[in-house]
């Protein structure tokens, strides 16, 4: 099992409260970025049996963690994958994954200040595939087998601006900077008893707002590697961010504010907190 975590830029592995740089506890400088490291990512799980005897390079707790994989090349998003998220979106259900993508500049660490676009910003607490093989036409049978990890994401989604035109678009929408908080941590899929069943969870407002399992999930994971990899070569670090469940803010007529703090939960995974701030020279 591993944890890989992102320590000012440099990929780390997460082990008994300490972080490790993976470059230096492989003594190989090659694997200085966090997509080469998922690359290799069944080397991560003996590097993780390593941890115990090496010296920590500091403490997690004392650190701000980034992006677990700032350096993704695809960052693909899927909309409406649970039934109770589209039923409350209004919307029907898709016959294949309803795809868009976020723009990797959108990516931000598990503790990132949020700046707001406008009045009608949004959460969606999801789970997030990482890739760790390039790979085309991958059959469900062996998805997993592609599959490095996963983490909590958070798909912010500025719905003024995903809902404009018909038909709407909603890469822009969801592309702002920073609404794409990830982490803390690439989690091993090992670490799960079964990782078609993660839960997941969201609080803002001092409340749980959503809670549900990727066992709901309309088009599963092995699904999506599936039907993403028939059509783009999949390569490591490439996140899928695999839809949220029902009780969004668009659904209670109530969206983020500055101040706000988004606490988002993904089991065996751990915790984002994201705190909304005011918008940064916003023009809508
Ligand atoms: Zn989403």
């Amino acid at each position: 099992m591993f944890r890989l975590v992102n320590v000012e830029g440099r990929p780390a592995l997460e082990h008994g409260g300490g972080f490790y740089d993976v470059a230096r506890l492989a003594d190989d400088d090659s694997l200085a970025t966090a997509t080469a490291c998922l690359a290799r990512f069944e080397e991560l799980h003996e590097l993780a049996g390593r941890c115990d005897g090496a010296e920590p390079d500091g403490r997690i707790d004392e650190v701000v963690l980034g992006p677990p994989v700032p350096d993704a090349r695809q960052v693909f998003g899927i909309g409406l994958n649970y039934k109770s998220h589209a039923e409350e979106s209004g919307m029907e259900l898709p016959p294949a994954p309803l795809t868009f993508t976020k723009f990797p500049s959108c990516l931000a660490g598990p503790t990132a200040d949020v700046p707001l676009s406008g009045a009608v910003v949004d959460y969606e607490a999801e789970l997030v595939v990482v890739i760790g093989r390039t790979c085309r036409d991958v059959r469900e049978e062996s998805a997993w087998e592609v599959v490095a990890g996963v983490t909590a994401g958070q798909d912010i989604s500025d719905r003024e601006v995903q809902l404009t035109g018909s038909p709407p678009q909603f890469c822009l929408g969801k592309s702002f900077g920073a609404y794409g908080p990830t982490g803390p941590a690439v989690v091993s899929i090992d670490s799960f008893e079964n990782p078609d069943d993660i839960t997941l969870r969201c609080e803002v407002w001092g409340e749980v707002v959503q809670e549900s399992s990727t066992a709901q999930l309309i088009f599963g994971v092995p699904k999506l590697v599936s039907y993403l990899s028939s059509i783009c070569t999949l390569s490591p670090g490439d996140l899928i961010f695999t839809g949220t469940p029902d009780g969004v803010g668009m659904g209670r007529g109530r969206f983020l504010s500055p101040g706000d703090e988004i606490v988002t939960t993904v089991e065996g995974v751990g915790e984002l907190r994201n705190r909304c701030i005011g918008a940064q020279g916003g023009t809508h």
